[in-house]
């Protein structure tokens, strides 16, 4: 069995029903995705739509694609014919530019909504205090339908530093929930990371993005 096959298997098989792995695939050859892909990855996630369609050459709809880098406002155009999901919306700019592609793709795209839960000034994402008002101003868009709430948090290295980020977004995100706003469907809440996913768990993830734990460490250019 291949290194990144055992891998996946485990961590399919330590991670509790109900949770979502995606595969967090930047950097990674098709061949590596394939093998995780065969091993029983259900979802990609990309950051870079460059190399999005590279792999999806090779990977296409033999999994789920969710687009989980910063999305410039120029590449909406080719991410909206492969991706399933897009985890990384924070603003209504950018969600109208997905609702009128989408619309000429005829489709209806999945988004999450990115929370600054570290509210770093370099970071993307909406911050905590306007999550609801942008949810409000996006959800009405026909062609794009609010699922969740997504956070990266501060990075340190010890997983236990990211708690209370999660704490925070998971409370906001029940708050949303319990407002039952119109076209919204609090479902997903994507948090965690290769080193914090189990504590992201605890927290309420139920989507989690891994990478090097299936992979191996990456070319310090994408850290
Ligand atoms: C790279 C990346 C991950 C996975 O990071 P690992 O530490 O390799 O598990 C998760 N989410 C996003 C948004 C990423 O860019």
């Amino acid at each position: 069995m291949g290194k990144i096959t055992e891998n996946v298997k485990r961590l399919l098989y330590e991670v509790p029903e109900g949770i979502e792995v995606v595969a967090a695939v930047k950097a990674r050859t098709a061949d590596e995705i394939l093998e995780a892909v065969e091993a029983g990855i259900s979802k990609i996630g990309e950051n870079y739509v460059q190399e999005a369609l590279a792999v999806y050459e090779s990977i296409g709809k033999k999994a789920q694609w969710h687009f989980i880098g910063h999305l410039q406002s120029n590449k909406v155009v080719q991410v909206v014919p492969i991706f399933d999901m897009i985890e990384t919306v924070d603003s209504a700019k950018l969600a109208r530019k997905i609702d009128k592609y989408s619309e000429l793709n005829n489709k209806i795209m999945s988004i999450l909504i990115e929370v600054n839960s570290g509210r770093e000034p370099q970071k993307n994402g909406v911050m905590p205090e306007d999550v609801e008002l942008i949810i409000r101003e996006i959800s009405p868009l026909p062609h794009v339908k609010i699922m969740g709430l997504m956070t990266m948090g501060p990075f340190t290295g010890d997983p236990e530093d990211a708690r209370s980020y999660f704490v925070e977004t998971r409370k906001i995100f029940n708050h949303i929930k319990d407002m039952n706003i119109p076209d919204v469907t609090m479902k997903y809440l994507s948090m965690g990371m290769s080193n914090s996913y189990k504590v992201a768990i605890e927290e309420g993830a139920n989507i989690i993005r891994v990478g090097t734990k299936l992979f191996g460490e990456r070319a310090c250019k994408y850290e």
